[in-house]
């Protein structure tokens, strides 16, 4: 008997049309080409004025295509949204949200941490608490020369500059591996980035659908990441922090401090709602667990945890570089510079929970856990 497969729903390509999700909300799915992901849906919540809009989708021609031509279909001329919603700070989900403005004049609204590779960055953004000896002022330099690229004070490209655990720039492999599709889109001569008209804090309320919305800060996957909360109908959209069937990246290339502490936090923060009936994740389709999903996500890095802790047990040393402890925790077809972010991440968690120490070594990182 061979073993059922595991089919992830957010590989899926985009099922065509609008439907209704949750009260009042519909659902277009739009294209998207990237490694694990084949759509992205967009939540359109209608109301007497028009309607409102959550994460626009890809910059790219094909995809404003079907977004105008499901909101046709549906009876709501693009012209009419009043208000564009933007989860997070990822091209896949603001890539729409500029022109869709330009058409429509809509408000763009967005945590109010929100901040693209084209926004102005303070230098206090760039200061990571790595704490290397010996190597310090040389990793130092690294880190602020990734955050730099990553950040946009030149935009062209984030990604060929030294990473921030040691090693060369990943540019050309990485590109290839993960077939990289949105940079291009996003130099063109025609798209704009956007430039939110409305920045709303943790907690503060949004009225859309003549009903009241709560926004929730859940920082993690990215560090301006807003969900919404409908506690009326119990309908919480939930962007990428909560997606069905696989977990959101965690990247260590970040201007966040503690990436991953701060997704345990917001993954616990999910514990309060427990009226939430419908979930409507980014991608993949509508579940109804949040709690429980959000436990399962928790319980999913505390085992990599572990798994490091292990591999760390049988190192020489108890110590192992990023990239070692990223071939133990991926498989192989996973390996490259998202899956070491990702593995950074978790060190660095274990580092500034004192379960960790870093020393550079030849311009590598090496962590060895401590028991
Ligand atoms: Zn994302
Ligand atoms: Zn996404």
């Amino acid at each position: 008997m061979s073993a059922p497969v595991l089919v992830r729903q957010e590989r899926q390509p985009a099922m065509p049309g609008a439907r209704e999700v949750a009260p009042d909300v519909l659902r277009i799915q739009l294209p998207l080409d990237l490694p694990g992901l084949g759509h992205i849906n967009c939540y359109v919540i209608p109301d007497r004025a028009g309607f409102a809009l959550v994460d626009p989708g890809m910059p790219s021609t094909s995809s404003w295509r079907v977004l105008v031509r499901s909101l046709a279909e549906a009876g709501l001329p693009v012209r009419r949204c009043h208000t564009v919603l933007v989860t997070h700070s990822h091209p896949d989900h603001y890539g729409a949200a500029a022109r869709l403005r330009q058409v429509s004049g809509a408000e763009l609204v967005t945590h109010e941490h929100f901040k693209t590779y084209w926004d102005p960055h303070e230098e206090d953004d760039f200061v990571r608490e790595v704490a290397v000896p010996g190597d310090y002022s040389a990793q130092m330099g690294a880190i602020e020369n990734a955050m730099l690229r990553l950040t946009g004070r030149e935009r062209h490209s984030p990604w060929d500059r030294p990473l921030p655990w040691g090693g060369p720039p990943p540019d050309n492999e990485w590109r290839e591996r993960v077939r990289w599709r949105i940079v291009p889109l996003l130099r063109s001569r025609t798209w704009q980035p956007p430039r939110p008209s409305s920045r709303v804090r943790d907690g503060q309320v949004i009225r859309l659908a003549d009903r009241d919305w709560q926004a929730v800060h859940t920082p993690g996957h990215t560090d301006d990441h807003l969900c919404l909360l409908d506690p009326t109908e119990g309908t919480f959209v939930s962007g990428d922090h909560l997606l069905p069937t696989i977990t959101p990246h965690i990247s260590g290339l970040t201007t966040q401090r503690h990436p991953l502490r701060d997704f345990f936090a917001s993954l616990e923060k999910m514990f309060e709602f427990s009226e939430v009936r419908t979930v409507l994740p980014a991608h993949g389709l509508v579940f109804g667990d949040l709690i429980g999903r959000s436990k399962e996500i928790i319980e999913h890095h505390h085992e990599r945890i572990a798994t490091i802790t292990n591999a760390a047990l049988h190192a020489p040393g108890n110590e192992l570089t990023v990239a070692e402890y990223s071939k133990v925790l991926f498989k192989p077809h996973s390996w490259g510079v998202m899956a070491d972010s990702e593995t950074f991440a978790h060190l660095e968690y274990l580092r500034q929970t004192g379960r960790a120490e870093a020393r550079a070594v030849d311009g590598h990182l090496r962590y060895r856990i401590l028991d």
